[in-house]
């Protein structure tokens, strides 16, 4: 028999697994850098939940009633970053809406976010204590390479800004507002920096070795 104070520690010590806060990798890099890609077979190796906040917005975009559609239509044409508010509710109730599901699904790839300050700030006041995050995965890859993918896939994705006009808006927008939050993350020692630019195998062959290491 387990005694009452003893009992009673485990069911602390259960009840702080279950409390277990998301554990969060962030996932960056230029538009095409291979985030998506990388992210499934990153998802089918390691016990991850790959949530892209850009395929988010866009199911949001398309849902019937939602009173943004128009706004991030807008927005991901032009290549400007969606006001977190919108973006950080749909990563939220996707994290909430897998974990209720399964409690052993609390390890989350957020693919394409944070973009920008206004992303950041957002995460920090609804996630802030919610979530770990525990390193940010680094796609890097020069803008010619990204903007020679993006027009490749621009031919079947159906993506209404794998287009040449608003891919050079993309990585404008990924110099000015994207680069300043990997490099902020880089001094606090927490980017794992791939080099994006070579075939989806080699670059998974890197992603692998740091998921075998801390994933
Ligand atoms: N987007 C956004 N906030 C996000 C993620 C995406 O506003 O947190 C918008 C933005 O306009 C971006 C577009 O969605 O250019 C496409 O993002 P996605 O990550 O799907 O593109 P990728 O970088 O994977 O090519
Ligand atoms: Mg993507």
């Amino acid at each position: 028999m387990i005694s009452g104070p003893l009992r009673s520690l485990l069911h602390k010590a259960h009840g702080v697994l279950l409390a277990m806060n998301p554990q969060v990798v962030f996932v960056l890099g230029g538009p095409g850098a291979g985030k998506g890609t990388q992210c499934a077979k990153i998802v089918e190796n390691y016990s991850y939940t790959h949530l892209s906040a850009g395929d988010l917005l866009r199911e949001e975009r398309s849902r019937t009633g939602s009173e943004f559609g128009q706004l991030i239509d807008t927005y991901i044409k032009d290549g400007r970053i969606v006001p977190v508010e919108i973006t950080i509710n749909l990563l939220k109730k996707a994290m909430e809406e897998t974990m209720k599901k399964d409690e052993n699904k609390f390890r989350f790839l957020i693919d394409g976010f944070p973009r920008n300050e206004d992303n950041l700030q957002g995460w920090t006041r609804v996630m802030d204590g919610k979530a770990d995050v525990k390193f940010v995965l680094f796609f890097n890859c020069g803008n010619e390479v990204c903007i020679e993918r993006c027009l490749e896939r621009g031919k079947s994705s159906g993506r209404t800004d794998d287009n040449k006009e608003s891919l050079e808006k993309r990585i404008q927008t990924y110099l000015q507002s994207t680069r300043p939050i990997i490099e902020l993350y880089e001094k606090q020692g927490k980017v794992r920096t791939i080099d994006a630019s070579r075939s989806v195998s080699e670059v998974f062959a890197d992603v692998k070795s740091v998921f075998d290491r801390e994933g």
